[in-house]
C-alpha cells in the first residue's frame, strides 16, 4: 500500500510521481519537489487541495 501523486495529474510536468507509504510523507515530498522545481508557485490552500485530490492509492 502506498499513496502516490504525479504533476501531470495537476497540469504540470508530465514525468514527475511521488509515491510514499503515507499522505502525510507525500505531501512532505511533493512540498520539497514544488520548493526546487515550481518555486514560482504559490501553494495556497486551493492548490494543496487540488494536489490531495489527485492522490491514488497503490
Ligand atoms: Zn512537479
Amino acid at each position: 500500500m502506498a499513496q502516490t501523486y504525479a504533476c501531470r495529474d495537476v497540469g504540470a510536468d508530465r514525468d514527475w510521481k511521488a509515491i510514499e507509504p503515507t499522505e502525510d510523507e507525500l505531501i512532505a515530498t511533493v512540498a520539497a519537489h514544488a520548493a526546487k522545481v515550481h518555486p514560482e508557485d504559490d501553494l495556497t490552500p486551493e492548490v494543496w487541495a487540488e494536489v490531495r485530490s489527485v492522490i491514488k492509492d497503490e
